[in-house]
């Protein structure tokens, strides 16, 4: 058997395969195929790119020439689809045959077959050609106002990013509070609040897109609300989540679910073939954590894995405890573990705010154990490895309100809450929790 290893898709995860299939094995053959760009670009950057924080080619983590010099041969175009029997991919122009296949084709922005949503003016925000759009069209102030649909994190970032440049923002969330299918009420409400309040986006709780309104000139001019508001825009963001784009693999005899599936190897159905990623749906996870996980860090470890999977040594992808972080404009959120939007049975809450600042802690843990489950936070900085920690060896709640201090990223530059985050625990379970001083050893050490 020959030893080619080609790789659809060229970001976090496809470029993680790579780097350690060559890490692994010097004489692999590694090509990676992309319809996006020529190189690997960090995707959760482009908001930067709008904004003028840093250029296209500052999003690269690696420059040109590593790939040449790491012999990682690069194919700009896309696959339409995959003889598995064969074990060959066609392109417009040419076919390619491997020995193993990595699909690493991530997501694409939720479209629900609302009127109007291919419109000229209509759009998601997901790879470089998106942005490259919205780049034209709202150029010379054309756009004054534009309707974003669905409360999720691309949707807060598209929103700060049209306004940066002086574009009215409404934003159309179908919760009763921000993100609401991930945040509990309270965050939920908060971050509704530092939006509308803060950042002056007209957010429209509870309410829908009906359909987009095509104007004379051939684009959208209007949306209307399932409530049945009409609100005139030059531009509609699509945010209503992603999905895995796999539509190209539809045809074949690949195992689909709502993603391509696979076992904890990253194996699929078909032999020599592999998917990891976004596109991934995940047969075999671990507790607290779910088939698909649309984020940077897991495609990253699932491209690790298939490095070693890839080059002899199989192993399994091992997701640990779930981490998650993200900004809603100026509040930092930190999520550890499992903190569902909802409480669950045998669940108990903690939950402390700051009187006036966006700034939280919520610590979900057992009712009966008082094991820690999971950590919200927003404005304050934890440290990953203590909250992990914690979580993985079900540190009693009492313990981690001691130790909360241990947490704190840097107590230097980050004020300090834990003292009032304490209090009202005492308060609230009769406790008379003290926190310890600061453990060098704990937070540094080994
Ligand atoms: C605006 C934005 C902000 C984000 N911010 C965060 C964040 O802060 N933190 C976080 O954890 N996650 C964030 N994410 C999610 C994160 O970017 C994704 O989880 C991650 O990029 C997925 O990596 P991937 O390699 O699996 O897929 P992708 O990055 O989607 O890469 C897949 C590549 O495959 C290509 N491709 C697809 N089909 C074909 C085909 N048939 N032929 C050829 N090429 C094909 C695509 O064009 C694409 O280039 C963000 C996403 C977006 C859109």
């Amino acid at each position: 058997m020959g030893n080619h290893i080609v790789i659809i898709g060229n970001g976090i995860t496809g470029i993680t395969s790579a780097r350690h299939v060559r890490k692994n094995d010097s004489e692999a053959k590694i090509t990676v195929i992309s319809a996006e760009t020529d190189h690997f670009f960090s995707r959760t950057a482009l908001m930067y790119i709008y904004m003028g924080h840093m250029r296209y080619k500052d999003t690269k983590p690696y420059e040109d020439w590593f790939w040449s010099k790491n012999r990682i041969d690069l194919v700009n175009g896309y696959v339409n689809s995959v003889d598995f029997d064969n074990q060959t991919l066609s392109l417009e122009n040419q076919t390619i045959n491997y020995d193993k296949l990595v699909i690493a084709t991530g997501s694409t922005p939720n479209k629900f077959g609302w009127k109007g949503q291919d419109l000229p003016g209509v759009q998601g925000l997901y790879s470089k050609q998106d942005l490259d759009i919205l780049e034209e069209s709202t150029k010379d102030k054309q756009v004054k106002r534009a309707v974003i649909v669905g409360g999720g994190l691309i949707g807060v970032e598209f929103a700060e990013m049209l306004l940066s440049r002086g574009i009215e923002v409404t934003f159309l969330v179908r919760e009763n509070r921000f993100w609401g299918g991930v945040l509990p009420l309270e965050e939920g409400a908060m971050i509704a609040e530092h939006m509308k309040k803060d950042h002056h986006v007209d957010l429209r709780l509870e309410e829908e897109l009906d359909e987009v309104i095509e104007g004379e000139n051939g684009r959208a001019i209007a949306v209307i609300t399932k409530k049945g508001e009409r609100i005139d825009c030059e531009l509609v963001g699509l945010t209503a989540g992603v999905r895995p784009n796999i539509d190209f693999l539809k045809e074949s005899n690949l195992e689909i679910g709502r993603g391509i599936k696979v076992n904890k190897f990253l194996e699929t159905n078909m032999p020599n073939v592999y998917a990891a990623g976004d596109c991934a749906e995940v047969q075999e996870t671990v507790t607290g954590r779910r088939p698909i996980e649309a984020v940077w860090y897991v495609g990253r470890m699932m491209g690790e894995t298939l490095g070693h999977t890839l080059t002899g040594n199989k192993i399994a992808y091992e997701p640990g405890v779930w981490f998650n972080s993200a900004k809603f404009f100026d509040v930092e959120y930190q999520t550890y573990g499992n903190v569902l939007a909802n409480e669950q049975e045998g669940e108990k809450t903690f939950y402390w705010k700051h009187p006036t600042k966006h700034i939280s802690f919520r610590a979900v843990y057992d009712t009966e154990t008082k094991a820690l489950k999971g950590i919200n936070n927003f404005g304050i900085r934890l440290r990953h490895k203590i909250c992990d920690a914690w979580i993985k060896t079900n540190t009693p709640i009492e313990k981690v309100m001691v130790e909360l201090k241990n947490a704190n990223f840097d107590p230097e530059f980050y004020k300090q809450y834990e003292n009032d985050i304490i209090a009202q625990f005492n308060k609230e379970n009769g406790t008379s929790i003290k926190p310890k001083k600061r453990n060098l050893m704990a937070i540094f050490g080994k």
